[in-house]
């Protein structure tokens, strides 16, 4: 399972992907960000679903290894931002 700290950082810098621009609130912040929280979590869309958009969008493009690591490695730049 992918080891998120729950920062907030992915979701207060929606701007930076042109995926998130539905829930982005005008200032690269998504509207269901409370605090560093999702209030919609249990229901979030897929594109937030770390382990779910591997099995929809990259189970045969790379390793679950691999996609950790490139995930782990946007969060450790989103977090020097
Ligand atoms: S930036 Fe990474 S560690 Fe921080 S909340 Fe997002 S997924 Fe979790
Ligand atoms: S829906 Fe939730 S998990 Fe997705 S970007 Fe917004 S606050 Fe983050």
């Amino acid at each position: 399972m992918f080891n998120c700290d729950m920062c907030g950082k992915c979701c207060q810098n929606l701007r930076l992907s042109p995926l998130y621009a539905e829930l982005d609130d005008g200032t690269g912040k998504c509207r269901y960000l409370e605090g560093n929280l999702c209030s919609i979590y249990e229901t979030r869309p897929l594109l937030c679903r770390i382990d779910e958009s591997y099995d929809a969008f990259f189970k045969g493009k790379m390793t679950k290894e691999e996609y950790y690591r490139l995930n782990y490695e946007a969060c450790e730049k989103l977090k020097k931002l």
